[in-house]
């Protein structure tokens, strides 16, 4: 296939670099531009108490919209932002916008209680994360205790530091969540170590919740570990009222999940929300 499209037998492409590899290439260069050129916004999907509806908060979800290419889901480019270093970029801009967009939502009438945020392992690896966030907090005026990151359990497990980081966060306000709880390797001793507030059910624990025994007695526990710990307890990807009913049973009253509302604009979120 090289041959037939270089001149004279010569390929233009390094042998190693196939299809998939050109194609990365091209990506990277693109997402390198593309906050400048303005490609780069927020969704927003509501959490809710199920018995009520009431909005608790929201989570910040990062989108990338290119010219050419459409909509890239963030699947396809955090992965690559992490191991290119844009990351870091990356997650202040999303930093910095989620914390700009609660207090335009204020202004504007609507009260969003607080707003989640996730962080990449990454942005722990650079140095202090702690200054960021604090500089973000002060430069937007929004209270700390309105802002929840959200990180993994390997990202708790894996970085070095990540005790420290996640105790200087707790130590000027900003609360934590642990994403897709159950699904990487934790250690409850670090748990109950950690200044954590949240945990979030993975979504894969409630697809199928009442029909597969396992998934079941995952999510139940989970609830039942966050109560005796304290701990609020949310569910990620609640699209049935079955499912929803099932939680409530269970003692977990919080819910994300397209039952509720998908990932909106910030417009919507005023259309929707504001009272
Ligand atoms: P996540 O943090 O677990 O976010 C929840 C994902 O589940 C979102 O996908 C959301 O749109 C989707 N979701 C919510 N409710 C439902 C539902 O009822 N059914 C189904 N099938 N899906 C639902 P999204 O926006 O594509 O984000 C995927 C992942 O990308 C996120 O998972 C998070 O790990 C990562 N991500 C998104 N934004 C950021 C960001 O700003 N920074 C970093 N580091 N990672 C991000
Ligand atoms: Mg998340
Ligand atoms: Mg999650
Ligand atoms: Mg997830």
């Amino acid at each position: 296939q090289a041959k037939a499209r270089g001149r004279n037998g010569f390929s233009f492409y390094a042998p190693s670099m196939t299809g998939e590899g050109v194609e990365r290439l091209r990506l990277e260069t693109f997402l390198r531009r593309s906050i400048e050129k303005d490609e780069i916004f927020l969704n927003y999907q509501p959490q809710v108490e199920i018995d009520t509806g009431r909005l608790i908060g929201v989570e910040a979800l990062v989108r990338w919209n290119h010219p050419e290419l459409g909509l890239i889901p963030p699947i396809r480019f955090i992965p690559l932002a992490e191991d290119t270093g844009f990351i870091n970029q990356l997650g202040k801009w999303v930093l910095h916008e989620a914390c700009r967009q609660m207090v335009r939502w204020q202004q504007a009438g609507l009260h969003v209680p607080k707003i989640a945020v996730n962080l990449s392992a990454k942005q722990f690896e650079r140095g202090s994360i702690v200054n960021m966030v604090a500089d973000i907090l002060s430069d937007t005026g929004l209270e700390p205790q309105r802002l929840q990151l959200e990180v993994t359990e390997s990202v708790i497990m894996n970085t070095g530091d990540a005790m420290v980081f996640i105790n200087d966060l707790h130590s000027i306000g900003v609360a934590l969540a642990i994403d897709d709880f159950g699904t990487g390797y934790s250690s409850l001793a670090y748990l109950k170590q950690l200044p954590v507030q949240t945990l979030k059910i993975d979504r894969s624990f409630i697809k199928d919740i009442s029909t597969d025994v396992n998934d079941e007695a995952i999510a139940i526990a989970i609830i039942q570990l966050g109560k005796s710990m304290n701990l609020s307890v949310i569910a990620e990807g609640v699209e049935t009222d079955e499912q929803a009913a099932f939680l409530l049973r269970h003692g977990c009253n919080l819910a994300q999940g397209y039952l509720y509302s998908r990932p909106l604009s910030s417009d919507d979120m005023l259309a929707r929300w504001q009272k």
